[in-house]
């Protein structure tokens, strides 16, 4: 059983790549694989759609190690936002959209 599961667990860069190809949008409590049909097909295969829609049917499993990464994520994105909203609230807005632009790519 846990044998099954730890491919998937080689490196966190799989689950980091679907978090950030689905845009961390996440709709009920998995993240939006409809996202990955968005891309180009070229981008498609640069990103391996394939293997990331995989990595997402997995995630669906409940595996708590990929919620707990997914959810970690999150969170960074969550308090990136807040700290770019503080941080320097006189810097001007085009600069805070510029960095979000940064962490959503
Ligand atoms: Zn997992």
């Amino acid at each position: 059983m846990q044998n099954e599961t730890d491919e998937f667990h080689d490196s966190d860069v799989d689950v980091f790549d679907l978090y950030n190809a689905c845009n961390g949008i996440i709709r009920g409590g998995f993240l939006d694989v409809k996202e990955l049909d968005k891309y180009s097909p070229d981008d498609a295969k640069a990103l391996n759609v394939p293997r990331l829609k995989e990595i997402w049917e997995h995630t669906t499993t409940g595996c708590p190690q990929c919620r707990e990464i997914i959810e970690g994520l999150h969170v960074v994105r969550g308090a990136v936002h807040d700290v770019a909203d503080i941080e320097d609230p006189d810097d001007g807005p085009a600069r805070d959209v510029d960095r979000i632009k940064s962490i959503s790519k």
